[in-house]
C-alpha cells in the first residue's frame, strides 16, 4: 500500500539533544542500522542534561545485549552498581516498609499465582512473610549479589547518569555518528507537508535530516513547540511537580537496591554507586513549599555533599502523539512519569526497539505513525496505572497528601485490577505490558492490600503438602542467598570504577 506513504526514503536521521535518551538512541541506531543511515546529534554543552535518571530496571541489561555491550567496561565507565528491587519505606504506614524486586516470587503454577498458595498458608499459619520465597528480594535485604551461572539473579544497575551519556556517546562515535555542539535556535518546516526539515544552530549552520528524534529533554523542542503536539497532563493521579537533586559521597557498603523513602508529601530516592550517592526528594508544590523539601532533604542525607541541591519542575503526563510527521520525541520530550519504579529509561529503550521495529526505510507511513503512538501510549498507561497503585493504596492518611492520595478516584483500568485483587488475590499481566504479575502483587502486598480469598487450586493442597511446598522454596531461596558474596565486594572485584 503506498498510498499514505508521506515522503522519500529515510537516509539522514537527526537526533536532537544528547542526554541518556539522545545517545542511548545514536547507540542503537548507528549499531543496527549504521551502515545505510547518515546520523547526526545536535547538543548543547551550555544547556547541558537533567543530570539524574540513575536508577534501572533488567531490560537495560538486554539492551546493552543488544548493541553488544560489555557489561564490565560499561559498570567500570559508569560508576555502576547492581540493583535487585526498590525499597519502599513508609509507603505502606510509617515505620513500615517492603522491597518490590526483580525476582519470581514462589514458582508459577498454570492455573494460579503463588500468591493463592501463600495466602492459604498464612491462613493456616504456614507460610512466612511473602518476600522470603523470593531469591532476589533475599539477596537485596542481606545485601549480597553474584552472577549466577543457571537462572541467574534478574537484576539492573544504578549508574551515573552523565557519565552513561559519554560512555554511549564514543560507542556511537565509532559507529559513525556526528556530534555538533551547538544551540538549537530554530526549527525549520516544510510548510506543504508540515515535516521538519532542518535545525538552525546558533552558530548559522543549517542540519538537514529526512527523520528528526526529539530528545531535547523537557524543552521539546521539535515535538512539543515546532509540531505544537498537545500535552495530556496526569496531575490528577500524580501529585508530585518537583524535585531537588544532590550527590553525596557514599558513607556505608553499597546496597543493591534504590531506596523509595516515603515523606508527609512526596519520597526521597537514594541511590548507591561505586564512590557516590544519587539522592534527591520527589514532592507536590501544592503540599510543601521548596525550601521545607530541601531542608528535609539535607537532613536526610549521608556523607559530605558533592554538589549543591539543584530543583527540577516537570509535569505527570505523555505527548498525545509521539511520532507526528518525521518527528519521533523519546525520553524526556515525550512525556514523564515520576521515577519511583525507574521507568524513563526503560520507555526510551522501548521507543528506540519500537523505531527499530517499524523503521520506515523507504518512507513514512501513516499506519506506522499510528501503530507507533498506539504501542507507545499503551506502554506509558500501563506503567502510570503501576505507579499511581502506590499511592492509591496505602494505609497512610496521616497528612493530606496521603489522605487526598489514597481516597483520589483511579482510572478504570487500575480500578478494576484493585478490585479484582483485593476480591479473588487474582492479577493477569496485559499483553506487552512492563510490570508482570509478580511486581503488581509484591506491591500491592507490600502496600498492605490483603486478598479475602485465593484459587481454589490452593485448597487442595493439604497442610502437610502445602508446609513442604513453601518450606521447600523458602529453604532454597535462603540456602542460594547465603552462598553469594557482599554486593560491595563482588562489585569491586567484577568492575572497579575507573
Ligand atoms: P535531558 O537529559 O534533559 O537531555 C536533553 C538534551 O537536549 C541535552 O543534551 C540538552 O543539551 C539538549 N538540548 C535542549 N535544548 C537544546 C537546544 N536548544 N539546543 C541544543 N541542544 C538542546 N529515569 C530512570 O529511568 N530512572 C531514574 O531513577 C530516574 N530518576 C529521575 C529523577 C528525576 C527527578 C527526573 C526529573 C527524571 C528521572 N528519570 C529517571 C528520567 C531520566 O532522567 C530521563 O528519562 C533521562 O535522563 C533522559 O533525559 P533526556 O535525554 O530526555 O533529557
Amino acid at each position: 500500500m503506498e498510498h499514505d506513504k508521506q515522503n522519500g526514503p529515510i537516509r539522514r536521521v537527526v537526533i536532537a539533544g544528547g542526554g541518556t535518551a539522545g545517545w542511548m538512541a545514536a547507540a542503537a541506531l548507528s549499531r543496527t542500522l549504521g551502515k545505510v543511515l547518515d546520523i547526526k546529534l545536535v547538543e548543547s554543552d551550555e544547556i547541558g542534561t537533567v543530570g539524574v535518571g540513575e536508577a534501572t530496571i533488567p531490560s537495560l541489561v538486554h539492551f546493552h545485549r543488544l548493541l553488544d555491550i560489555d557489561e564490565r567496561e560499561f559498570m567500570a565507565a559508569t560508576q555502576a552498581t547492581f540493583k535487585l528491587g526498590i525499597s519502599f519505606e513508609n509507603w505502606r504506614a510509617r515505620g513500615e516498609d517492603y522491597i518490590h524486586s526483580f525476582g519470581l516470587t514462589g514458582t508459577d503454577h498454570w492455573s494460579a499465582g503463588f500468591q493463592h498458595f501463600w495466602h492459604k498458608g498464612r491462613e493456616r499459619g504456614l507460610a512466612h512473610d511473602y518476600g522470603d520465597y523470593c531469591l532476589e528480594l533475599l539477596a537485596a535485604r542481606e545485601n549480597r549479589f553474584a552472577h549466577l551461572p543457571k537462572d541467574g539473579l534478574n537484576y539492573a544497575y544504578h549508574l551515573d547518569a552523565t557519565r552513561y551519556a559519554r560512555y554511549l556517546r564514543r560507542f556511537s562515535e565509532h559507529f559513525g555518528v556526528e556530534r555538533i555542539e551547538a544551540k538549537i535556535a530554530a526549527v525549520e518546516k516544510n510548510e506543504a507537508s508540515g515535516h521538519i526539515a532542518a535545525l538552525r544552530l546558533d552558530s548559522g549552520s543549517r542540519v538537514e535530516g529526512d527523520l528528526f528524534i526529539d530528545c531535547t529533554g523537557f524543552r521539546s523542542l521539535l515535538l512539543g513547540q515546532a509540531l505544537g503536539v498537545e500535552y495530556e497532563d496526569w496531575s490528577r493521579w500524580l501529585f508530585n511537580d518537583s524535585a531537588i537533586a544532590l550527590q553525596t559521597e557514599s558513607t556505608g557498603p553499597v546496597v543493591p537496591y534504590t531506596r523509595a523513602i516515603a515523606h508527609d508529601w512526596g519520597w526521597q530516592w537514594r541511590i548507591g554507586l561505586q564512590g557516590r550517592v544519587g539522592n534527591g526528594i520527589v514532592f507536590s508544590s501544592r503540599h510543601v513549599d521548596d525550601d521545607t523539601a530541601r531542608a528535609a532533604l539535607l537532613a536526610n542525607v549521608q556523607g559530605k555533599k558533592l554538589t549543591e541541591p539543584r530543583t527540577i519542575r516537570f509535569r505527570p503526563g505523555q505527548r498525545k502523539q509521539v511520532w507526528a510527521a518525521n518527528c519521533i520525541g523519546m525520553g524526556l520530550a515525550s512525556g514523564f512519569l515520576e521515577p519511583i519504579e525507574s521507568t524513563s529509561i526503560h520507555l526510551i529503550q522501548r521507543a528506540i526497539v519500537r523505531l527499530l521495529q517499524l523503521f520506515p526505510t523507504h518512507g513514512i507511513h501513516q499506519t506506522d505513525i499510528d501503530e507507533y503512538n498506539a504501542q507507545a501510549a499503551e506502554d506509558i498507561r500501563t506503567i502510570r496505572d503501576f505507579i499511581i497503585l502506590h499511592y492509591k493504596v496505602t494505609n497512610r492518611r496521616d497528612t493530606p497528601y496521603w489522605e487526598a492520595a489514597a481516597t483520589m478516584d483511579v482510572p478504570e483500568s487500575l480500578r478494576h485490577r484493585i478490585a479484582l485483587f483485593r476480591d479473588t488475590g487474582r492479577v493477569f499481566r496485559l499483553q506487552n505490558e512492563l510490570f508482570a504479575e509478580n511486581s503488581w502483587v509484591q506491591v500491592m502486598l507490600g502496600q498492605g492490600m490483603m486478598p479475602a480469598t485465593h484459587h481454589h487450586t490452593a485448597d487442595l493442597m493439604g497442610d502437610e503438602e502445602l508446609s513442604g511446598f513453601l518450606e521447600g522454596i523458602r529453604a532454597n531461596v535462603r540456602r542460594t542467598a547465603s552462598q553469594l558474596p557482599q554486593h560491595g565486594d563482588y562489585v569491586a572485584r567484577y568492575c572497579p570504577a575507573k
